[in-house]
């Protein structure tokens, strides 16, 4: 079965196929908090008022949505030592002590290791498929070869992949990315893309996903919930496949509730009280704040 179709559909994996709201958003701003904090980079960071530290933190956020883990970091901390929210390859580039330059991959590993923890609590028991999606995969698979393109580190993409039940018999791919973080889904697209497929349609949720597709030079479509599904199925009804611009950035409401919820965990964490990971995403999901 595999190749045997003309054209090609790839799903991101966070949002498109698996709903995790802002939960991730949250995970990688208290992450990089926390990996700052317990590290020489705390001096960059200002205890008596974290209001501006957040504030700092979500423009490295917003520039990278959906990059691979270590280049969003980058951007963060880059947005936290010298609000420049860009990311950078080498730590030199940040313009810091030659002793801060070695703390850096301490740096990677304690968010690391958060992130993961939080991601994993979450994805146990708040992250779902969307609804109807593996109807509409089913569906897809008769005419289209199907791929998921990922971020996320290979193993964990599988692992992911198998919690959720999804088929893996409908799908000729899943490819996510490496350990050292350095294969982006531009690259795994043009992969696909290289298999001489007519046309290929990339499904994703971030403005930067955008960004992947048009470097890989296949179509984009933006989902972040079952309704912009159907969206799509009626969309393929006129044209097959469609290339919908959206730059699909988070919304006001959104952004706030990243900024307050974040913030309410950060001055937890410097009022000295640890939570557990399942503490932490459960306050994340609830209603309050
Ligand atoms: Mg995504």
């Amino acid at each position: 079965m595999i190749g045997m179709k003309k054209k090609a559909i790839v799903f991101d994996f966070d949002g498109p196929l698996v709903g995790s709201g802002q939960d991730k958003a949250i995970h990688i701003l208290f992450s990089a908090f926390v990996a700052c904090h317990d590290t020489g980079f705390r001096k960059f960071l200002h205890p008596d008022h974290p209001e501006l530290d957040i504030s700092k933190m979500l423009k490295g956020l917003v520039n990278y949505p959906g990059a691979p883990r270590f280049q969003q970091l980058s951007a963060i901390v880059s947005s936290i030592v010298r609000d420049i929210p860009e990311a950078v390859a080498d730590p030199h580039e940040l313009c810091i002590d030659e002793s801060l330059v070695n703390e850096y991959q301490k740096l990677q590993q304690r968010y690391n290791e958060f992130y993961s923890g939080l991601n994993e609590a979450a994805a146990k028991r708040f992250w779902k498929p969307l609804k109807g999606v593996k109807t509409l995969i089913k569906k897809l698979s008769k005419d289209y070869d199907l791929y998921v393109a990922s971020g996320i580190i290979q193993d964990i993409l599988e692992k992911d992949f198998q919690h959720h039940k999804f088929d893996r018999k409908l799908f000729c791919g899943i490819m996510g990315s490496n350990q050292e973080g350095n294969i982006d889904k531009s690259m795994i697209l043009k992969q696909i893309k290289n298999r001489s497929y007519q046309d290929v349609l990339f499904i994703g949720d971030s403005r930067k996903d955008l960004e992947y597709a048009r470097k890989a030079g296949v179509k984009f479509f933006r989902v972040k919930s079952a309704q912009d599904y159907k969206v799509l199925v009626e969309k393929m009804k006129q044209q097959d496949l469609p290339d919908v611009q959206d730059m699909c950035e988070f919304t006001e409401q959104q952004l706030q509730r990243i900024r307050s919820k974040t913030l309410a965990l950060m001055n937890q964490y410097l009022s000295g009280k640890i939570l557990s990971y399942q503490e932490i995403t459960t306050f994340i999901n609830s209603k309050n704040n």
